[in-house]
C-alpha cells in the first residue's frame, strides 16, 4: 500500500508519530495486542495509542465480518473501566478479553465486537483432523468439540457436509495448541492465581488466534480471505511467535 499517512481514524486528536520501538520496549501494539520491541511503529504519547506500521496499514476505519453479516463494523477503542462505565469487553468471537485501551471491531447497533486479529480467521478451512470436507466457522450452541472433548463457545469450526464434526478455533489445527493452553493453566494453578477452570481454562487464547494465523497450512485460507494484504502483519506477527 503506498499509504504512509498514519491513518487519521486511529487518533482524532493527534498526528501519530513515527516510531521506532527499541529492543528494551515494553509497548504492545492496540490491534493485534503483540510486542513492538524492535519493529517500526507508529504512536500518539498524549493518547497511549502504539501501533505496528504492519497493523496500522492493514487495519481500515470499517470492516465487513462474515461473523455479523448484517453491519459494517467499525474500528473502536476499548475504553478503561471507571466508575461511570466498570464494563469488562470481550470479543464475541474468541470470548477473550478487549483490553482497555486496545482497538477493537465493533457494531455499535449490537454491540458486537471482535478482535482485529479474530476478523483475518478464515470462515472455511480444510482441517488435518478432518481431511475429507471443508470445515466452515458457524454460530451455534451447546456439543462438544470433537478433538479436546470440552464443551464449545458459540463460534466454532463445523463439517461443511454431513459429519458430526466440531472443532475449537484452536484445536482445528490438529497440533497440541490445546495441551499448550492447560499448560499455561497449570502454571496458574501452580503460582496459586486461582483454580477457576471456567474461566482460565484457556488463558492466553490471543497468543494462540495468532499463531493460528501463522500456520502454514492456514496462511493461504488467510491470505484468500484478506486479498492477500494481511500479510505483513502475518509477517509482524510471525518475526514475534517464531
Ligand atoms: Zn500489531
Ligand atoms: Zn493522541
Ligand atoms: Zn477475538
Ligand atoms: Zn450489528
Ligand atoms: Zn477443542
Ligand atoms: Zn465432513
Amino acid at each position: 500500500m503506498a499509504d504512509d499517512q498514519p491513518r487519521r481514524f486511529f487518533d482524532p486528536l493527534h498526528q501519530l508519530v513515527k516510531t521506532q520501538y527499541g529492543p528494551e520496549a515494553g509497548a504492545s501494539c492496540d490491534i493485534c495486542l503483540s510486542k513492538l520491541a524492535g519493529l517500526g511503529g507508529h504512536s500518539c504519547s498524549a493518547c497511549n495509542i502504539d501501533l505496528h506500521d504492519a497493523c496500522a496499514g492493514y487495519f481500515k476505519e470499517t470492516t465487513s465480518f462474515f461473523a455479523h453479516p448484517w453491519h459494517t463494523l467499525k474500528l473502536s477503542r476499548i475504553p478503561h473501566p471507571s466508575a461511570s462505565s466498570p464494563v469488562r469487553w470481550s470479543c464475541d468471537l474468541c470470548l477473550e478479553e478487549c483490553r482497555p485501551g486496545s482497538f477493537v471491531y465493533r457494531c455499535i447497533q449490537c454491540l458486537f465486537d471482535v478482535h482485529p486479529l479474530c476478523t483475518m480467521l478464515p470462515q472455511t478451512i480444510r482441517s488435518p483432523l478432518h481431511p475429507e470436507h471443508d470445515l466452515r466457522m458457524v454460530p451455534s450452541g451447546g456439543n462438544y468439540c470433537s478433538a479436546c472433548e470440552k464443551s464449545l463457545p458459540v463460534w466454532r469450526y463445523v463439517c461443511g457436509g454431513h459429519c458430526v464434526v466440531r472443532l475449537h478455533i484452536d484445536c482445528v489445527s490438529g497440533e497440541t495448541t490445546t495441551s499448550a493452553g492447560q499448560g499455561d493453566a497449570a502454571a496458574a494453578d501452580a503460582t496459586g492465581a486461582n483454580g477457576s477452570h471456567t474461566a482460565g481454562r484457556r488463558p492466553r487464547r490471543r497468543t494462540v488466534i495468532a499463531k493460528f494465523l501463522l500456520k502454514t497450512s492456514f496462511r493461504i485460507a488467510v491470505n484468500a480471505a484478506t486479498g492477500g494484504l494481511g500479510s505483513p502483519v502475518l509477517d509482524v506477527l510471525a518475526a514475534i511467535f517464531n
